[in-house]
């Protein structure tokens, strides 16, 4: 059994037996209405409690199946190695800078933040700050309540007609953009990662170069993430070619515009001003010279702290963990296979699928006397390419699990594992697979190797179509028996009394051979368990060759 989230059974196989249940730990303030998705959930045992001191944390940790929390808990290695039973992190907000994450991975716990949530949050900010700016509000009110009437002093700018310079039109960005445009604005929009109909959609001019949008914007905004190509994105070079009445935003990250060539042209008088909501180093030091000048609206990383972005991405974390946890839905898991959520539900029989035929072929490579798995390929239709890396983690689980120590083996780190093992990892080309849902995978050691395959098309269930070089045509449930024996008449009889006989119930039986009275294969799927002596018994009967049992995992 795996304690992680493994493989949820595929719909056309309803789990059997009691359903388990998880614990939760909540901590950090996260937002009720995310909380109240888990504990509406019978299955779940919620326990809410206050940011903990690390040695608390440490002591209680190894009783949970999950953790949910925002930045003020530290998810070291060190707590992740105690952890014996967490399945998911999930981190409340977008940054997990607070979350170890190779150890995570190996360890096989996913992560899950909310990436979305506080996006207008920031958007709406952006403005908020620029037009506190532009029409100088800080002083404004501070003036007011100070007890004067500064009105002559106090003539602002208009953000009409003004050329915004977006970089990174992503989320952020582009809603950014959109409210720009409402005010009147021209935007200008650089991210060569992106396609020309998002720049279209969101009626942004595209620009091919940083310069030339930094030659042709009045304002000039950040919004990408922090990365070795994006620190330090605006350095004194770039800065240099603003206007001296510019404006430089930053509320992204701290890094992505060099805070000290920025804070230097800013005391010089070579911009207009700055918005800045992120820093180097946070807090900012309470005598950093940017706190000292009038023509920069700071803010202490406030960018997602209003109410309604603090319950979205609570919401979103808590959808995400308890789906994790319940179904084994992990599209929302930074650290597994780039899937997305819907196309994650979609392949889940497909992944099942590819999971089972691993486990099929090397128990096929054991009973030919390969025990060790040296080689795995896995072949997929076009349907299916998009997910190469999640087939190969499931095909890689498949060819690990009952051979490797199963406590901490699951869909996310399971080729990590299998390659830590030395076992070389493939996907092999397309062109040639049989179907556009097929999945083909071979497993090998030593001079052997073992070919199986099946279909997992939309709607239908999953069913193996090949086995080594026979057709067959068998859906892989709980247990699946191979046979091999000489095609001459009486041996399915024989077979099948035996089964009777021992109170396994068989489900489907598909006879395959090559050629009339040579080699014969079959594939029989049971729904009771069978064991070493029914097996002993099956390659007893006269003209059988060889029984080979694959049990799968529930889950
Ligand atoms: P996103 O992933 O949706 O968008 C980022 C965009 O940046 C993408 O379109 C990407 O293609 C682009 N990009 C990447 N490298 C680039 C480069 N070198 N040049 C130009 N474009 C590049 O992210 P988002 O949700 O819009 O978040 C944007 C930033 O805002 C992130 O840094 C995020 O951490 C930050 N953020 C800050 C706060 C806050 O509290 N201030 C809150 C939320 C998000």
């Amino acid at each position: 059994m795996t304690r992680r989230p493994s493989t949820a059974p595929s719909p056309a196989e309803p789990a059997r037996g009691t359903a388990r249940s998880f614990r939760v730990l909540v901590t950090d303030e996260v937002d009720p209405e995310g909380v109240e998705l888990l504990t509406a959930e019978p299955r779940l045992e919620v326990d809410v409690v206050p940011t903990l001191p690390v040695p608390e944390l440490m002591a209680r940790i190894a009783d949970y199946d999950a953790i949910v929390g925002r930045s003020a808990t530290k998810i070291s290695e060190e707590l992740l190695k105690k952890a014996t039973r967490l399945k998911v992190v999930g981190r409340a907000g977008v940054g997990v800078d607070n979350i170890a994450m190779d150890a995570a991975t190996s360890l096989g716990v996913a992560v899950i933040n909310a990436p979305a949530g506080n996006t207008i949050a920031v958007a709406e900010l952006f403005f908020g700050s620029l037009l506190s700016l532009l029409r100088h509000l800080p002083a404004a009110d501070a003036s007011m309540k100070a007890g004067r009437w500064d009105r002559s002093q106090l003539l602002g700018r208009e953000l009409h007609g003004r050329t915004l310079g977006v970089v990174g039109v992503g989320r952020i960005g582009g809603e950014v953009a959109i409210r720009a445009r409402a005010f009147g604005m021209r935007v200008i929009g650089y991210d060569p990662y992106v396609g020309d109909a998002r720049f279209q959609g969101l009626q942004v001019q595209r620009v091919t170069s940083l310069e030339t949008l930094l030659d042709s914007c009045d304002i000039v905004t950040v919004h990408t993430p922090l990365t070795d190509e994006t620190r330090g994105l605006l350095g004194k070079r770039e800065l240099s070619r603003l206007a001296p009445t510019s404006i430089v935003a930053n509320l992204a990250r701290g890094g992505i515009v060099d805070q000290d060539a920025l804070s230097e042209a800013l005391v010089a008088g070579r911009l207009g001003g700055a918005l800045l909501d992120v820093f180097s180093a946070e807090p900012l030091p309470g005598d950093h010279p940017l706190r000292g000048l009038p023509n920069v609206i700071l803010t202490p990383h406030i960018g997602a702290s209003t109410s309604e972005a603090q319950r979205n991405v609570a919401v979103d974390t808590c959808v995400a963990v308890r789906d994790a946890l319940l179904h084994e839905e992990l599209g929302r898991s930074l650290n597994v296979a780039s899937l997305d959520g819907a196309r994650w539900t979609e392949l889940q029989p497909a992944l099942q699928l590819a999971r089972r035929t691993a486990t099929v072929a090397r128990a096929l490579l054991a009973d030919k006397g390969i025990r060790m798995v040296g080689r795995l390929s896995v072949r997929l239709g076009v349907e299916l390419t998009g997910g190469r890396d999640a087939f190969l983690a499931a095909a890689a689980l498949g060819a690990l699990e009952g051979v490797v120590e199963a406590e901490r083996l699951n869909l996310i780190n399971a080729r990590a594992v299998a390659e830590a093992r030395g076992l070389e990892i493939a996907v092999g080309d397309v062109a040639d697979v049989e179907h556009p849902a097929a999945i083909e995978v071979t497993v090998g050691g030593g001079m052997e190797s073992v070919t199986v395959a099946g279909m997992a098309p939309q709607g239908a269930a999953p069913r193996l179509t090949r086995i080594e070089g026979f057709r067959v045509d068998v859906a892989p449930r709980q247990t699946l028996i191979i046979l091999t024996n000489h095609d001459v008449p009486g041996v399915i009889g024989r077979v099948g009394t035996l089964l009777g006989a021992a109170g396994v119930n068989i489900a489907e039986y598909h006879q395959a051979r090559l050629r009339q009275g040579g080699e014969a294969l079959a594939a029989i799927s049971v729904d009771d368990p069978v064991g070493q002596e029914l097996r002993r018994q099956l390659l007893e009967l006269s003209d059988l060759r060889s029984a080979t049992i694959v049990t799968f995992p529930s889950a």
